[in-house]
Order: structure tokens, then C-alpha cells, then sequence
């Protein structure tokens, strides 16, 4: 069947269906003018949209439908865990161009279910229309939080501890492997290629943070943890000292940089779309949330780095070198960016 034959409105019957998981408190979902839903007193409602296009986000040859709902969907979780927020509901605005058969929109949906599911949120409406040329996905999640356990990008203090709350780095190289066509043949790479397609968004985590006591700040690392760190950073008028032997570096990304002659420090750095929370959190409370966190999710909670006052973002080496760390300063990686592209 394609998409031509069943038209706009029978598209949207049929990626309709499986979408609503928890009915709750849903007035209205899929199929009226608007959606309806209540909301619960006391709680702050959160917002988050980010837009993938064809091309610039993503290659619709290079990546499948079932993965690419996911990662759409994923993105925006990672955003409201950032927060410290529970997911509740997702709309999903959708341009189609003629080329994209419906088996992928389809795929694409279910992509966006399972992980929808996994987190009982809701697709509660969208958008269709079509394109001329590139497949553009809008999703847009709202999220609620109670006020005061919202975690935001300004509250690092001098003295908190950083973490990252699972592994940096592995993303870009499951990127440098798809760009590259390097065939994912071993279990290690294939779990960077994982770690590519199939981010976590880690909203148990960020719910576990945001009641913790101490913790200060959070974000999501979407750009790579320079940049990220940068934006803790910026706006909180901190600085922060990264130990370099400390990154969580995974044994996967090791053996993948020993292999293609790459700096992990870097990719750890710069990498981007890991989809780790970064968070700080006071000196006295640190010890008891890595113990907590252990607890609760069976792997490390892995402490980073420490925030000063000194406005500045470095990072100290094993051999006791101390390197200022340049939030745009991604000049390996633009060469590296480069090479990818040069399919070399
Ligand atoms: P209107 O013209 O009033 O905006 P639409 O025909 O665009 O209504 O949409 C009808 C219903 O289908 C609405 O509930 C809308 O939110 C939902 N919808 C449309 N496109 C999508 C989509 N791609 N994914 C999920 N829901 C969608
Ligand atoms: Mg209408």
C-alpha cells in the first residue's frame, strides 16, 4: 500500500494506532482539532521540541525507519530528563516527501512507540504534509516536574563535584563508522554503532538526581561534553577542572580508537549525542549520591571533574599537564568532520 493510495487522513488513522499507553488523564488524543489532557496541581509543565531534517540531521539511506523514530523521540526525552521531569506527552509533526515509501513512516512510528512505551508517554497529535525533497521530522514532548525539584543549567556552585552519568564518546564513533561504512563486525563496535542509533534517553536517572539532595545542576549531553560542560558553565558564572583519566571511557571506545588511530580524551570531549546527563553536585553530598546511584542502577556514577570560580573550563592530564578546554575550540573534530565526509 503506499501512501498515495491511503492519503493524508488514512496515514494518520493508521500511525494512530498504538499511540495512546496511558489514558489516564486524556481528555482528548489523536483526532480532534486539539488535544486534551489534565494537569496536576503544584507541578511545573516543561516543553521541549527539536526538529531532524533529512540530510542535515540524518541520511534516510543510512539509517532505518525503526531507528530514526526512536532517535527522534529520544532526543526530546533526554531534553525533559535534563530537567530532572517525568515524559507524559509527545506530538510528532511530520513532512513526507514522495520518494519515502510508507513502510519506512511506519517503521519510523513504531520506532517512536516502543520507546513511547517504554516511558508511558503518549503521541498525542502531529502534523502531515508534504515535502519536496527531504524528510523533516518535528517532535515536541511536554513533561511536568514539581518546582522544587527541577534541575536546571544555572545552579553549579564552586566546589561541586561533576559526573556524567554513563559513558562519553561512543556515539561519535558509531557516527564515524556509519560515515565511514565501516562495517560494525565485533561486539564493541557494534555497541558504539548502538550507541549512535539508539541513545537512552535516562529519565530514571534524572528523576533519581533531581531527589537527591545536593545535586545542583544538569544538562543532557547533546553537543559533547566541552560544549555542554560550557553551557553549565556560562550559566551558572562558574568555572570547572576536568581530570582527564577520569572521563568514562568505555572499553569499546579504547579498543575503537587503538584500532583507527584516535584520541579518546577527544572523542570524550567533543563527541557529541552520547545523551549522558552531566550534573554537580555539593562536595558533601557526593559520596552518598555515587553510592546511591550505584545502587539504583548497577553501574557507576562516574565523578568527572570539580567546579571553581575561576571561570575557566580545563582539563589536567596524568602527566600533570593542564589544557584549557575550548567549548568552540573543536579543531580536531572539524578535521576529523572533514575526513568523514571525505569518506576516508
Ligand atoms: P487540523 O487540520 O485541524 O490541524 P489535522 O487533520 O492536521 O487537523 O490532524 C487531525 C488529527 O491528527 C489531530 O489530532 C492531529 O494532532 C493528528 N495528527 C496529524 N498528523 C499527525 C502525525 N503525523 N502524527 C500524530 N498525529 C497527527
Ligand atoms: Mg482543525
Amino acid at each position: 500500500m503506499s501512501l498515495k493510495k491511503i492519503g493524508e487522513f488514512g496515514f494518520i488513522d493508521k500511525i494512530s494506532r498504538g499511540c495512546l499507553v496511558r489514558p489516564a488523564n486524556i481528555v482528548k488524543a489523536i483526532g480532534d482539532d486539539a488535544a486534551a489532557f489534565t494537569t496536576d496541581a503544584g507541578q511545573l509543565a516543561l516543553i521541549t521540541t527539536d526538529l531532524l531534517v533529512e540530510r542535515v540531521h540524518f541520511l534516510r539511506e543510512a539509517v532505518s525507519g525503526l531507528d530514526l523514530g526512536h532517535k527522534c523521540l529520544a532526543v526530546n526525552l533526554s531534553d525533559i530528563a535534563a530537567m530532572g521531569g517525568e515524559a507524559r506527552e509527545a506530538f510528532v509533526s511530520i513532512a513526507i516527501p514522495a520518494d519515502c515509501p510508507l513502510e519506512y513512516l511506519e517503521a519510523l512510528y513504531d520506532g517512536m512507540k516502543q520507546l513511547a512505551a517504554e516511558f508511558a508517554v503518549n503521541i498525542l497529535g502531529g502534523d502531515t504534509t508534504d515535502s519536496k525533497v527531504d524528510l523533516i521530522i518535528n517532535v515536541a514532548v511536554y513533561g511536568t516536574v514539581a518546582e522544587n525539584e527541577l534541575l536546571g543549567r544555572d545552579g553549579a556552585q564552586p566546589g561541586d563535584i561533576i559526573f556524567s552519568t554513563g559513558p562519553l564518546g561512543d556515539s561519535r564513533a558509531g557516527l564515524h563508522l556509519i560515515l565511514n561504512e565501516i562495517k560494525a563486525d565485533s561486539a564493541q563496535l557494534k555497541s558504539l554503532y548502538q550507541a549512535h542509533v539508539r541513545p537512552a534517553p535516562q529519565l530514571h536517572e534524572g528523576r533519581f538526581l533531581a531527589c537527591q539532595p545536593g545535586v545542583h545542576a544538569a544538562i543532557d549531553t547533546s553537543d559533547g561534553l566541552s560544549s555542554d560542560l560550557g553551557h553549565i558553565a556560562g550559566q551558572s558564572r562558574v568555572g570547572a577542572t576536568l581530570q582527564a583519566e577520569n572521563l568514562p571511557i568505555s572499553k569499546a571506545l579504547q579498543s575503537f580508537c587503538r584500532r583507527f588511530d584516535f584520541d579518546p580524551i577527544q572523542f570524550a570531549l567533543a563527541g557529541g549525542e552520547d545523551y549522558t546527563l552531566l550534573c554537580t553536585a555539593a562536595p558533601q553530598h557526593a559520596a552518598a549520591l555515587e553510592k546511591n546511584f550505584k545502587n539504583r542502577f548497577k553501574r557507576p556514577l562516574s565523578r568527572i571533574g570539580q567546579i571553581n570560580a575561576t571561570g575557566r573550563l580545563e582539563i589536567v592530564y596524568p602527566d600533570g599537564q593542564v589544557k584549557p578546554i575550548t567549548p568552540s575550540g573543536w579543531d580536531h573534530f572539524k578535521a576529523l568532520a572533514d575526513e568523514d565526509h571525505d569518506g576516508n
